[in-house]
């Protein structure tokens, strides 16, 4: 079927009124919830063969999570499609008012490769139960999670409502032709701009989540254990390829050699001498990305890791000293894992130089000193974040997740999924006793001044 076709079906099953009640929204995402937890097994087999990713770590860091937002939006659908009343000014009484969400309608959801699952699924939970169609167009690059995802949804959802179409480029810049009602867009700033002038042509609202340069600063006193195990959890994850992974380390000098040999120890503790050997590690997602980071890899300032086989494309955990903003790993998002670190002497200054840069997806803070715990939250702008952890801020659903300037627009989990595919109608409801006579022709000023009061 052409794309064409699939787009016209949504938009009149959407018109059918199908999928706007309760009822029919918690019977998919029940549905949606047992298709995922029935194929386990081979969704785990997918991942690892598009980049070697353990059943564990696609359980922790993808399915759980999806299956925690499909229960969550089945207990809390009821109340988040409430009409909420609110309170009404003096000029509309008598009458009451009340904001009622209404789904967008025909919604394109658009993955990135690096959680192949969560990050094309998750948010079509959110539209899903806000009412809407989807189309979804996972990543090319994970090729195997393309393919399943597009097996189990098309077997098992009418294409009408919910369908996969797999592509590249060449494909998606077709199906950006068409006009939807959201543009649901995960993966890079470059491209997030082509989306984003796509989108315009049709004034298609669109939420970008995209990526950056994300800090982990770390103060003096610090606990620099506990910092050194969640730093490397956060950033060996995935093999670093994780969006909200932290980038790079901004480390006050008089802690920075504890801190490191904390990393070195933490490192050989979880993933042994032989990260090649550990069950745990993920590669890299294809030659041209190995390729790249390669490039990133500074002999001279490596103090840890820098062994790679590209026939595995794998690169160890890297540590890199004595990095500045000069270098080539601070040029770009590293997506991947080798973690530089630079080092301060004065906060101010930290600060400052990370305000020069675009503002990024994540920041995480360790210290133990609430006033810099407040100067930092308050004076850096970022999507979202953690004091004294690295990426658990996204795990919880009553948090919005998303960024802000280059690093995205719009949010998304939980309620705010919710909101982010709805319209949210405003409503005057009146009475039929009173009617302001004020409000017509032919003015006066006693009229005025009435009016005067009234507002
Ligand atoms: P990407 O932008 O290359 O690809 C993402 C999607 O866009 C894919 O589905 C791809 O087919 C499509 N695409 C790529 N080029 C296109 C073009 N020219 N025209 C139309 N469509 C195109 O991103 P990626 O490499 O898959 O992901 C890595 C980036 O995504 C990193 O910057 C990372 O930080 C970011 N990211 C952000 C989040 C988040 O939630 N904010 C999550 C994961 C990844």
């Amino acid at each position: 079927m052409s794309y064409q076709k699939i787009i016209k079906s949504q938009q009149e099953f959407f018109y059918s009124n199908t999928t706007k009640p309760i009822s029919f929204r918690k019977k998919q995402l029940k549905k949606f919830l047992k298709l995922l937890k029935d194929n386990e097994e081979d969704l785990n087999k997918a991942i690892y063969k598009d980049f070697k990713k353990s059943a564990f770590e696609n359980y922790a860091t993808e399915l759980s999570l999806l299956y925690a937002e499909l229960s969550h939006s089945i207990k809390k659908l009821p109340v988040w499609s409430k009409k909420n009343y609110v309170t009404t000014n003096l000029a509309n009484l008598p009458g009451s008012s009340f904001i009622m969400p209404e789904p967008l309608g025909n919604t394109l959801i658009i993955g990135a490769w690096n959680y192949p699952y969560l990050l094309t699924l998750h948010p079509a939970i959110s539209a899903m139960a806000a009412g809407n169609t989807m189309i979804l167009k996972p990543s090319e690059l994970a090729m195997n999670t393309s393919k399943l995802m597009a097996e189990l949804i098309n077997n098992n959802f009418d294409s009408n409502y919910f369908h996969v179409i797999e592509g590249g480029v060449a494909e998606t810049t077709e199906l950006l032709k068409l006009k939807f009602d959201k543009i649901f867009y995960t993966g890079s700033t470059a491209v997030g701009k082509i989306m984003m002038k796509a989108a315009a042509e049709h004034l298609t609202p669109v939420v970008l989540e995209l990526g950056g340069k994300s800090p982990a600063i770390i103060t003096k006193g610090a606990s620099l254990k506990m910092a050194a195990k969640r730093i490397v959890w956060g950033k060996f994850l995935n093999g670093g390829q994780t969006c909200v992974a932290p980038d790079y380390l901004m480390v006050d000098k008089t802690i920075k050699p504890k801190l490191i040999e904390e990393i070195k120890k933490q490192i050989e503790k979880i993933h042994g001498n032989d990260a090649q050997k550990s069950e745990a590690f993920v590669r890299i997602i294809n030659p041209r990305h190995f390729k790249r980071l390669e490039k990133l890899l500074n002999k001279q300032k490596i103090i840890f890791g820098g062994q790679t086989d590209e026939n595995d494309l794998y690169i160890s955990p890297t540590l890199m000293d004595n990095v500045s903003w000069d270098d080539a790993v601070m040029q770009e998002e590293i997506f991947g894992p080798i973690l530089p670190i630079l080092e301060y002497e004065d906060l101010d200054d930290a600060i400052k130089q990370i305000k020069q840069k675009p503002k990024p997806l994540a920041l995480y803070l360790f210290t133990n000193c609430y006033k810099i715990r407040d100067r930092v939250f308050n004076e850096i702008s970022f999507g979202g974040g953690a004091l004294n952890d690295t990426i658990m801020h996204l795990a919880n659903p009553n948090l919005p997740f998303g960024g802000v300037g280059n690093s995205g627009t719009g949010n998304y989990h939980g309620k705010y999924g919710f909101d982010i595919f709805s319209h949210h109608k405003s409503i005057i409801q009146k009475a039929n006793w009173f009617e302001p006579f004020m409000k017509y022709p032919p003015y006066n000023s006693f009229k005025l001044k009435l009016l005067k009061k009234l507002m």
